[in-house]
């Protein structure tokens, strides 16, 4: 597997190009997993199944272009709690379809920065104002008020907003088809990678103990929806959404090109802010709105930082920090760098002449103590095929201590390296099958 997935989602902003087309994401997964999902028993199945892929090899990047670009390291999630992704992504790992990723930072050419906006203290700007003016004029029909259109449930001059479950159908396949092959010119469109990357999800649907009245359809729950924006009944833009535990995560956006003079991808940002909104008052611990990453190098993927308050995640931390306090240091920085101020008490990269260089967290199972590797590998579950030879489904084996010695070396690296990336929580909590 050699396609790393880029980060486009909102892309349709500004036209960023990106190395890898949507059908690519799921051409990786040669292994259907979905037969492991049925041996699940009714308390397995609430626990989250990652399965390890490892360091992928570099290929171009999509935001530089330089041709050997970063590595990530990938995991296949069977299935993941809604609890377990917020874990992840709150550890810099993004999900395209089933496959999390997370790049190597100590070797990159450039920095990914987990981004969120505090939606709850969004205030429109005066630009984000004069654009749902613009949106307003476009309509069929008049629209009184303005924060009309951003407000679920209410079809304002002739557009009409929908959150739906995130499954394939042929009029979202049509506009997806149409958006690839205008804006990415991607010309290796399939129906089978659009149902991969942006409607298989293995978010495990969550229900709420208590319904949110005409805004979840087809039933209130954390996971995966379409996002679907209809302009006079005809579909113009689906935004692929996971709400989570304590943010709406955007995962994709695609648009009709026949709508572009709407831009809709302001408009969505904007309406995915307003969700999170909306939530909060069903769920208090709901309160950002995550746009994946925010990539300096790549002037056109930093209009993220548009919605405000918003803070960067320090990947050396693991802590928000306001994204004006970030951006000096980024500056300095051109590739990875930390926020924290205490920075120079930490072990930091230098060159020869003591000058310190970009101070990277790297995915090393250098970091664990013998005793941390014990048990990290103790904590990997291998994945036994009985299903060719004897028509029996495949199991999930415990790996015991007297076992270990049957894993290669090159295993061991890869569940270590999942081990330090995932963090010692999330390895206790999750399954994760070589
Ligand atoms: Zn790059």
């Amino acid at each position: 597997m050699s396609a790393v997935p880029s980060d486009t989602e909102h892309s349709y902003l500004d036209n960023a190009s990106s190395s890898s087309s949507a059908s690519s994401y799921g051409s990786d997964c040669s292994h259907d997993d979905s037969d492991y999902q049925g041996m699940a028993t009714s308390s397995e199945s609430k626990r989250s199944l990652l399965r390890l892929l490892g360091m992928q090899s570099r290929s171009e990047c999509g935001y530089c272009g330089t041709e050997d670009g970063s590595r990530f390291l990938a995991l296949r999630a069977i299935r993941l709690t809604c609890d377990d992704y917020q874990t992840l992504i709150d550890r810099g790992w993004r999900r395209a379809g089933s496959l999390l990723y997370l790049t190597d930072h100590s070797d990159a050419c450039c920095a990914y920065y987990t981004i969120r906006c505090h939606a709850l203290e969004h205030v429109p700007s005066a630009s984000d104002r004069k654009h749902l003016r613009r949106i307003r004029r476009h309509l069929s029909a008049a629209v009184d008020n303005v924060s009309d259109l951003l407000v679920s449930g209410i079809e304002a001059g002739g557009l009409e907003v929908r959150l739906e479950a995130a499954s394939f159908t042929e009029e979202k396949f049509a506009v997806f088809e149409k958006y690839q092959v205008a804006v990415h010119n991607d010309e290796d469109v399939s129906r089978q990678g659009f149902r991969r990357f942006l409607c298989d999800s293995p978010l495990l649907f969550q229900p709420l103990a208590r319904p949110v009245e005409g805004l979840v359809l087809p039933a209130s729950g954390l996971g995966s929806y379409h996002q679907c924006y209809y302009v006079d009944g005809r579909l113009a833009a689906v935004g692929v959404l996971d709400i989570l535990p304590s943010c709406v995560s955007s995962v994709y956006l695609f648009y009709d090109p026949d709508f572009s003079h709407l831009s809709l991808g302001t408009f969505s940002a904007l309406r995915e802010i307003a969700l999170v909104q909306q939530l909060h008052e069903h769920l208090p611990n709901l309160r950002y709105y995550y746009m994946g990453y925010y990539i300096p190098s790549c002037p056109k993927m930093t209009y993220k930082g548009r919605w405000r308050p918003a803070d960067l995640l320090d990947l050396r931390t693991l802590k928000w920090i306001p994204i004006d306090r970030c951006l000096e240091r980024i500056a300095r920085h051109p590739v990875f760098c930390t926020f924290d101020p205490d920075v120079d008490k930490l072990s930091i990269v230098r060159d020869s002449r003591g000058q310190v260089l970009d101070i990277a967290p790297a995915i090393s199972p250098e970091l664990l103590t013998p005793e941390e590797r014990c048990r990290a590998l103790e904590r990997i579950e291998v994945l036994v095929d009985v299903g060719g030879l004897f028509g029996m489904p495949r199991r999930i084996a415990s790996v015991s201590g007297s076992q270990l010695t049957l894993i290669s070396d090159e295993l061991e690296e890869l569940a270590l390296q999942t081990y330090v990336s995932v963090g010692d929580q999330l390895a206790t909590n999750v399954t994760l099958s070589l």
